[in-house]
C-alpha cells in the first residue's frame, strides 16, 4: 500500500500530541474499579460538570457508551427511536440487539436530524402487539450526513415531546464539542434536556482512546455494573484518562482550526470540473464531495489519490468522498490535498 502522508480519512486519525504524551506519563494512577484512580476520577468530574450531570463514567470507547446507555435505559424488546444514519445502526455490529436486546427504530431525518413532529407521529403507545418506545437517541454532530449540527431548539423540542410521552432521551455526543466551538452554545445547554450524554475523547479531541458517559447518580451506578459485566472495567486506567483530561484542557478550542481547514478545503475543491461540492454545506470538520462525473467510483478515486499523492480520504458511498481535517493536518496539508484532488479529477476526465 502507498504511504499515507496526509490522512484525511477521519478525525480518529489524530495522534497523541507531545504535550499529551508527557501529561500521560506523569499521570497519577490507582485502581479505577475501587474508585482509587485520581486521573480517572478527575476526568469523570470534569465531564459531569461540563455536561451539567450528577455523575460520569469513563469507558474504553464511545461505542460502549452507547451500548451501556441503551442497556441501562431499556428493557429487552423496547424500541429506540433514532435517525437512519446513526452510529448504533451502522457501526456497532448489532450490539443494540445483542447486549441491550432492544429494537432500533430508524426514522429519516434531514442531515440526520429528525423533528419533534416526526417523534410525535411515531411514538404511539405500546399494545399487546406493538412494543413500547423507551428511548430516543440524537447524534451531535451527525456523523454520516457530514458533521452537521442539530439546532438547539430542534433538539429541545424533540426531547420535550419524548419526555411528555414518558420516553427517555440520550445524546451520542461523539462530536458535541465540534458543535460547541462552532455555535458558541455551551455543552450544558446542549446537554440539558437529555437524560444521558456522552463525549468521545478519541475523535477531534485527539486522545488515543475513550469516551465518557454522563447522567444521574442512579444511572451511573447501573452503568458501572454494565461496565464490569462486559469487560469495560479497567485498573490503572489513569494513564489513558489523563489523555482525556489533557484534551479537554488544551485541545477543545483548537477544533475551530479543523473547521477552518474543512471550509478551506471545500472552497479550494469547488469549481473543479467533475467534482460536485457546496462549501456552504460544510458545517464543522467534515468535507463531502461527489466525484461521479469523473467517471470513477469513489473507491477508485480514493485508491488513485493515495497512490498519486499520499492523500487518504474515505468513501461513504459509491460516488461520495469524505475528508476530515484534524489536529495533525496543517493548512499547507489542506492546500496540497486540494491540489491533488483537482489534479486527479482533471486526469480522470482526460482519460475518459
Ligand atoms: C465514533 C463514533 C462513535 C463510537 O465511538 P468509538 O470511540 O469509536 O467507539 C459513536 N457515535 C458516533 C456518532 C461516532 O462518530
Amino acid at each position: 500500500m502507498s504511504e499515507v502522508r496526509i490522512d484525511l480519512y477521519s478525525d480518529t486519525a489524530t495522534m497523541p500530541t507531545e504535550g499529551m504524551r508527557a501529561f500521560m506519563c506523569a499521570a497519577e494512577v490507582g485502581d479505577e474499579q475501587r474508585g482509587e484512580d485520581p486521573s480517572v476520577n478527575q476526568l469523570q468530574e470534569m465531564v459531569a460538570g461540563m455536561l451539567g450531570k450528577e455523575a460520569a463514567l469513563f469507558l474504553p470507547s464511545g461505542t460502549m457508551c452507547n451500548q451501556i446507555a441503551l442497556a441501562v435505559h431499556c428493557r429487552s424488546g423496547d424500541l429506540v427511536l433514532l435517525d437512519r444514519t446513526s452510529h448504533p445502526l451502522h457501526s456497532e455490529a448489532g450490539g443494540a440487539a445483542v447486549l441491550a436486546r432492544v429494537t432500533l427504530y430508524p426514522v429519516d431525518g434531514e442531515k440526520g436530524q429528525f423533528t419533534a413532529e416526526q417523534v410525535a407521529a411515531e411514538i404511539t403507545p405500546s399494545t399487546r402487539y406493538f412494543p413500547g418506545f423507551r428511548l430516543i437517541s440524537v447524534e451531535q454532530t451527525t456523523n454520516r450526513p457530514g458533521g452537521c449540527i442539530w439546532p438547539l431548539e430542534q433538539m429541545r423540542a424533540v426531547c420535550e415531546v419524548a419526555h411528555e410521552r414518558g420516553v427517555l432521551t440520550h445524546m451520542d455526543g461523539a462530536r458535541l464539542f465540534n458543535a460547541v466551538v462552532e455555535t458558541g452554545i455551551s455543552t450544558q445547554d446542549y446537554a440539558e434536556t437529555f437524560d444521558t450524554v456522552w463525549i468521545d475523547l478519541s475523535k477531534g479531541l485527539g486522545a488515543p482512546v475513550g469516551g465518557v458517559l454522563a447522567g444521574s447518580e442512579a444511572f451511573i451506578q447501573e452503568a458501572w455494573q454494565w461496565k464490569q459485566r462486559i469487560g469495560g472495567a479497567m485498573r490503572q486506567a489513569g494513564i489513558i484518562a489523563a489523555a482525556g483530561v489533557y484534551a479537554l484542557k488544551h485541545q477543545v478550542d483548537r477544533l475551530v482550526e479543523d473547521h477552518r481547514n474543512a471550509k478551506r478545503l471545500a472552497e479550494r475543491i469547488a469549481g473543479t470540473p467533475g467534482i460536485a461540492i457546496d462549501p456552504a454545506e460544510v458545517e464543522t470538520n467534515m468535507v463531502r464531495f461527489d466525484i461521479g462525473e469523473t467517471g470513477a467510483t469513489s473507491r477508485e478515486f480514493a485508491d488513485r489519490l493515495l497512490e498519486d499523492s499520499g492523500v487518504r480520504v474515505s468513501t461513504p458511498s459509491p460516488t461520495a468522498m469524505r475528508a476530515v481535517p484534524h489536529l495533525g493536518i496543517t493548512e499547507a496539508d489542506v492546500d496540497e490535498a486540494a491540489d491533488a484532488v483537482r489534479a486527479l479529477a482533471k486526469r480522470l476526465l482526460e482519460e475518459r
